[in-house]
């Protein structure tokens, strides 16, 4: 999800060790965003961050027996719940290695469809063979990657021709200015969103992929953000220093981001490898 001041991949894994417990807990057991109906969808977050996933499973409409790559695989919730109900084999990776760790330590009793396995790898540089994927997804993940461009690249690499992306992510509809820009050049450096919705487009075009969809899903996301936000505040509150510090700043920034920034959009694109 989000990270703070954290510029090297190694930074980011280094913040995934310590705080993805902060994550997990509020948004129901997953690293991502939750998605609501409507306003009378009551749904629990749990339930919510599982329709996420859901949502980007219908994208990818996996056929039996393929493999996925999970690019940014957090602790493995995700993957866990499509192999659940897709025979599938799914391999994540995370710069995170204690993430790895959980990932690969979560029962997969013999009588579920699919498999997933999990490792330690960079998507910047990401390790596999060309053409060995015929699917991937990018839950949340690309906006810690400083290069977008090579983690696209390599995820075009490794797709075979008419593999499918889907990413999950927020990027900015336009450019901001007067003192929202400053402000926004304060919070990138806790929240590296400041890619725009079409940015993402043009990157995908370069590296090799035909975007098929972009569904703005703003709205439905939006009832997570308190809940995270109070997950950064008890950080604060339970940690000391500097630490604190970052995530009591994170936590107004995010408020400002999220609540009053009509620009940032939170949106699922599907793209087909040509
Ligand atoms: N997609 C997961 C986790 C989102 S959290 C979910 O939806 O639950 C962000 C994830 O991106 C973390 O697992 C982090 O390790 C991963 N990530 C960030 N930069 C990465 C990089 N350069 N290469 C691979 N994974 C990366």
């Amino acid at each position: 999800m989000l990270t703070q001041h954290r510029h090297t991949s190694g930074d980011v894994g280094t913040f995934y060790n310590q705080h993805t417990d902060v994550y997990d807990r509020a948004l129901g057991g997953n690293i991502h965003v939750g998605y609501w109906d409507d306003e009378a969808d009551d749904s629990p977050m749990q339930a919510a961050t599982d329709r996420l996933t859901d949502l980007v499973t219908e994208r990818l409409a996996p056929s039996e027996g393929q493999r996925l790559l999970d690019v940014g695989c957090g602790h493995g919730s995700t993957a866990a719940r499509i192999v659940a109900h897709h025979a599938v084999q799914i391999t994540g990776i995370s710069v995170s290695d204690y993430q790895v760790n959980l990932a690969n330590s979560r029962p997969q009793p013999p009588e579920l469809p699919g498999r997933a396995a999990f490792r330690l790898a960079d998507a910047m540089e990401n390790p596999f063979d060309d053409e060995t994927f015929d699917g991937a997804y990018a839950i949340e993940s690309l906006m810690h990657m400083k290069d977008k461009k090579a983690a696209l690249g390599h995820i075009a690499r490794v797709l075979r021709p008419g593999g499918r992306l889907v990413i999950a992510e927020h990027s900015l509809a336009g450019e901001l200015d007067g003192p929202d820009a400053a402000r926004m050049a304060h919070a990138y450096a806790y929240f590296k969103f400041s890619l725009t919705t079409d940015m993402y487009g043009e990157l995908l075009r370069e590296a090799g992929l035909d975007v098929v969809d972009h569904t703005d899903i703003t709205e439905n996301v939006r009832r997570c953000y308190e809940s995270m936000i109070s997950g950064w505040r008890d950080a604060a509150n339970n940690s000391s220093g500097e630490t604190s510090r970052e995530w009591a700043t994170a936590a107004d920034l995010g408020h400002w981001f999220f609540f009053e920034v009509p620009e940032l959009r939170y949106g699922l694109l599907t793209a087909v490898r040509r």
